[in-house]
């Protein structure tokens, strides 16, 4: 079994602000990979000055609380501090999601200044390598499965297995799969907690699965109603700022940072 340390920017459902929108990052000995990007979690990064660092983002469907901080990302990436910088690898499970992603970015990035203030008609290429497939390779991280899940009707949509280190995540899905086996820490979008949701699962339908696997599982994706869900018989909810790291013989929970990324006091002048 491989290291691998998993950060959640933000955990919640779409419209959530105190729990951001469900991003995490995962790395091992090298580069990090970054999981979905929303508007949200590119200002999280921006405010604690780790936008910049993702050459590799993995995007799971093309809803706006998943993709809509793109855009910054790459400005971050290639245009920071007057540097042109390699620009962001995006990996998609499947062309289709590539094809809608091109199609949704390049309008809203085109019209771009480059660092002498010449203007410039940016396409998609100019800020993002494409990479798509459903298995990702990233120096320092084992080989990461996307495994395609039932979301919205007519969309593709992944959510993420990584054998080597135990870790499975959901993706975005109304469909309860069974846990791999193997799986030592699991993440479930819970969308609740008495959601019918015609796109997501719900606490309701999650309790029907084994003891076994609900043990290991965090809940995540959560609505406004965050606080009011019960996770008893779950391993608990994820909140931004926490941190997991699986070393082959379990995994730990660090809540050091725990809803941190927003506690930037200022006193200076105004
Ligand atoms: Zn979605």
């Amino acid at each position: 079994m491989d290291k691998v340390s998993m950060s959640w920017w933000g955990s919640g459902a779409a419209v959530n602000k105190k729990l951001g929108n469900a991003s995490y990052a995962l790395w091992g000995e090298g580069d990090p990979l970054l999981v979905d990007v929303s508007g949200l979690t590119a200002m999280q990064l921006a405010s604690d000055g780790q936008l910049s660092r993702f050459k590799d983002v993995l995007i799971t469907h093309v809803h706006s609380d998943h993709i809509s901080g793109l855009c910054e990302l790459g400005y971050a990436r290639v245009n920071r501090e007057g540097d042109w910088h390699p620009p962001v690898r995006v990996h998609t499970g499947s062309g289709a999601i590539m094809d809608d992603l091109i199609a949704i970015m390049e309008p809203m990035m085109q019209n771009q200044s480059r660092n002498d203030g010449r203007a410039f008609r940016a396409k998609f290429g100019d800020y993002f390598e494409i990479s798509v497939g459903e298995e990702i390779n990233i120096g320092g991280l084992p080989p990461i499965h996307l495994h395609k899940t039932r979301h919205a009707p007519g969309m593709d949509c992944y959510g993420i297995h990584v054998p080597d280190a135990g870790l499975w995540v959901s993706g975005d899905s109304v469909e309860v799969k069974a846990l791999p086996k193997d799986t030592q820490l699991a993440f479930r979008d819970a969308n609740g907690p008495n959601t019918k949701h015609a796109v997501h699962a719900c606490v309701d339908m999650l309790r029907t699965l084994p003891y076994a696997d609900n043990e290991i599982t965090f809940l995540y994706h959560l609505g406004l109603d965050w606080r009011e869900v019960d996770a008893t018989g779950f391993a608990g909810k994820v909140l931004p700022g926490d941190v997991f790291v699986l070393d082959g013989e379990g995994y730990k929970h660090d809540k050091t940072n725990t809803f941190l990324y927003d506690s930037h006091p200022y006193d200076g002048p105004r």
